[in-house]
C-alpha cells in the first residue's frame, strides 16, 4: 500500500509514520514544513519526505494523490487559543486547504482518511457523543472559538456528500484530547498556543504556575497517543471495507477527568520524577486560577464535558484502548522533562 501523509511531522503524522515504519510493508509519502519530529525515520527506505507546503506545493500533492491509494491531510491548527487569536489563519488552512486536497483525491478516486475533531460536538448536552446520533451545538458568532469546528464539520459534510451523491470513499476519526511525546513543542506553550497537558509541562519547565481556567471543573477524556494509532492502523487497513464512509470516535472514556485533576496528576508525577527526586532538575510546582477572559480573551468559549461513545471503533475494529491517565501522563511528562534537559545541554545552560 502507498500511503501520502500531509502534515507528516505533526504529533499525529509522525506516530503514524514510526509506526508504519515499524509494523507494515507499506510506502510512506510524506510532506511538511518541517521535519524535526521525525528523528532517525527520516532515512527509512521507505520514507518519501518532501519538505513543503500544502498550500503552495500543490502539483506535487495533486500527483502524489493520483499516485496513492490512501490520503491523510493531517495539516491542521489544532490549538483554542490560536482559533481565538487568528480565525482566518484556521479558515485559509483548516479548511480553505484541506478542501483543494479532498477535491483532488475525489478527482483521482484516491481514499481520504480525514481527521476531523471531537470539538464539532461543541456543548453537545449529550452524555456521550454518539458519531451518528449526536447533534452539534456551537455558539454565537462573536466566539471565534467555534471557527475550528465549523471548519472541520463542513469538510466532514463535504465528503459525506461526496460520498451519498458519487459513491466515494473516505473514512473520518475524530481525535479526542490525544497525548503524548511531541504533542505541542515547549516554545508554543510559551505564546499560549497549545493544547493544555504541554501547556501544564511548560509552565512547570518555565517556573511558572499551571493556570487553572474557571476553576478547571471542566472535564475532557485523555488518550495516549499509542492507543490513538492502534486505532488509525486499523482505519487504514479496513479490512472487509468496515470503515468504508464511517466517522469513528477515538478516545477513552474511562480517562475522564476534570482539568483541575490533571494539574493535581501532573504535579503529582513530576515532584516524583527521578530527575526531579534526585535535583537534577529543580521546579516548585504551583497552581493557580484564572478566568477565561483573562486567559484567552473575549472569543472563548469552553465545553463543559466531552466523552465519547467507542462502540463503533469496539465493534468494527476489535480496537480497545489500554494506558490509562496516569501512565500516559508519565510518559509524556518523562519526555518533555528529557528533552528539556537535552536542550540545555545543547545550548550551553544551566539546569534550575
Ligand atoms: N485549559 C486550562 N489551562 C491552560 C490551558 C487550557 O485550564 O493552560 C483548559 C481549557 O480551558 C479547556 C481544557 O483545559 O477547558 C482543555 O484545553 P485544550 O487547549 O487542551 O483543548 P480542548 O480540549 O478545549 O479542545
Amino acid at each position: 500500500m502507498k500511503i501520502l501523509i500531509l502534515g507528516v511531522n505533526g504529533f499525529i503524522g509522525s506516530h503514524l509514520t514510526e509506526r508504519i515504519l515499524r509494523d507494515k510493508d507499506w510506502e510512506v509519502y510524506g510532506l511538511d514544513i518541517r521535519f524535526d519530529k521525525l528523528g532517525s525515520v527520516i532515512r527509512h527506505p521507505r520514507f518519501h519526505f518532501v519538505k513543503g507546503d500544502i498550500t503552495v506545493n500543490k502539483k506535487w500533492i495533486d500527483y502524489n494523490i493520483k499516485k496513492c491509494d490512501v490520503v491523510l491531510p493531517l495539516v491542521a491548527i489544532a490549538t483554542p487559543a490560536t482559533y481565538v487569536k487568528h480565525p482566518l489563519k484556521v479558515f485559509n488552512l483548516d479548511f480553505e486547504a484541506n478542501l483543494e486536497v479532498i477535491k483532488s483525491a475525489v478527482k483521482h478516486n484516491t481514499r481520504v482518511i480525514f481527521p476531523s475533531t471531537s470539538e464539532v460536538y461543541g456543548m453537545c448536552t449529550d452524555e456521550i457523543f454518539d458519531e451518528d446520533k449526536s447533534n452539534f451545538i456551537v455558539g454565537p458568532i462573536n466566539k471565534q472559538r467555534w471557527i475550528y469546528s465549523c471548519c472541520k464539520q463542513l469538510l466532514d459534510r463535504v465528503l459525506w456528500a461526496y460520498g451519498f451523491e458519487k459513491g466515494f470513499n473516505f473514512s473520518t476519526f475524530r481525535p479526542y484530547n490525544w497525548l503524548g511525546p511531541r504533542l505541542d513543542s515547549i516554545s508554543a506553550t510559551k505564546e499560549g498556543s497549545s493544547r493544555v497537558v504541554t501547556q501544564f509541562i511548560g509552565n512547570i519547565l518555565r517556573d511558572e504556575p499551571m493556570k487553572l481556567v474557571n476553576g478547571g471543573h471542566q472535564k475532557r477524556c485523555f488518550l495516549y497517543v499509542d492507543d490513538g494509532i492502534d486505532c488509525l492502523i486499523k482505519i487504514i487497513e479496513n479490512k472487509g471495507g468496515v470503515c468504508d464512509r464511517e466517522i469513528i470516535n477515538i478516545g477513552n472514556p474511562d480517562n475522564n477527568i476534570t482539568i483541575r485533576d490533571l494539574a493535581a496528576r501532573i504535579k503529582k508525577i513530576f515532584e516524583r520524577h527521578p530527575l526531579v527526586k534526585s535535583k537534577v532538575l529543580k521546579k516548585k510546582v504551583r497552581i493557580e486560577d484564572i478566568s477565561q477572559d483573562r486567559f484567552y480573551g473575549e472569543g472563548y468559549q469552553d465545553v463543559t464535558f466531552r466523552v465519547p461513545s467507542i462502540k463503533k471503533a469496539r465493534t468494527l475494529l476489535g480496537w480497545e484502548p489500554k494506558y490509562d491517565v496516569d501512565t500516559a501522563l508519565m510518559k509524556t511528562v518523562d519526555y518533555y522533562i528529557r528533552e528539556y534537559i537535552e536542550d540545555k545541554k545543547r545550548c550551553g545552560k544551566e539546569l534550575r
